[in-house]
């Protein structure tokens, strides 16, 4: 469902990705580590054009992110084309961006509504039901500020799954909770890959990595040093950097 061929991305003169080249099949969970700075976040943006490549190609689902073929040419969308290929995309941030002026079933609602122009009606009968799967019917009408971060984060995985995404991107979804809130978060992300949800992972959790993931990326530097299935990336990493990372870590 997703491919990465030879991605680069640089800021000015600061190359952040080096070439990146991996593979996500539908229905898989990848999970991402690496240490802070190594790229992984401006990966997770390039995958769904928050981030233009400097170099290389993405597809999702068959689509060349940013572009249009025709006639064997490409030409380059415009903003409004490119947030139609990004609508099949979801993406959920570390810190819950919640309208804070709209009541949760309102957050939940706004892009079908607002972007895919669905029927009020029909937008709020969804969304009362991936409320009902996030574990929050009884909130539709209270606003984020009276929630606490980790049901703020499960209304931001609701929201999201609104849009009825192909794909589902995860940017350390719980780092900035309190601890005994990660766990809640966590469930939701697993049985939303027990579902069958294609998703792409930033986490420092690993227990959700080995359990959940059905690869583990190890990034550093902007390069992917090492891949692999989760339990044997985690106990028995190929490389030095990895096995250097995880000791900090685990
Ligand atoms: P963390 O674990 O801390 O979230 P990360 O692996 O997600 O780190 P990125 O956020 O992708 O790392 O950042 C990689 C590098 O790119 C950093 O050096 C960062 O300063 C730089 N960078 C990211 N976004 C920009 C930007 N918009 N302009 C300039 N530099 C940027
Ligand atoms: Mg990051």
């Amino acid at each position: 469902l997703v491919v990465a061929e030879n991605v680069h991305k640089s800021f000015g003169r600061l190359e952040v990705l080096k070439g990146i080249d991996l593979e996500v099949r539908r229905g898989e969970v990848m999970c991402i580590i690496g240490p802070s700075g190594s790229g992984k976040s401006t990966f997770l943006r390039c995958v769904n054009h928050l981030e233009k490549l400097s170099a290389g190609r993405l597809w999702v689902n068959g689509e060349l992110m940013g572009y249009r073929q025709k006639r064997g040419k490409l030409y380059e969308l415009r903003d409004s084309e490119i947030s139609a290929q990004r609508s099949d995309i979801g993406m959920v941030f570390q810190r819950f961006n919640l309208f804070p002026h709209l009541t949760v079933l309102g957050n939940v609602i706004e892009a079908p509504t607002q972007v895919k122009r669905v029927p009020k009606a029909e937008a709020t009968e969804l969304a009362m039901s991936l409320l009902e799967r996030v574990g929050l019917p009884d909130k539709a009408n209270t606003y984020p500020e009276q929630l606490s971060g980790g049901q703020q984060q499960r209304v931001a995985i609701a929201r999201a799954l609104a849009m009825e995404p192909s794909l589902m991107l995860f940017d350390e979804p719980t780092s900035a909770l309190d601890p005994e809130l990660v766990g809640e978060v966590l469930d939701v992300m697993r049985d939303l890959a027990r579902a069958g949800m294609t998703m792409m992972v930033v986490t420092h959790e690993m227990g959700f990595a080995r359990e959940v993931g059905d690869s583990l990326v190890f990034m550093d530097d902007g390069v992917v040093v090492e891949s692999g299935v989760p339990s044997e990336v985690l106990s028995d990493p190929r490389h030095e950097r990895t096995r250097a990372f995880l000791s900090k870590v685990l």
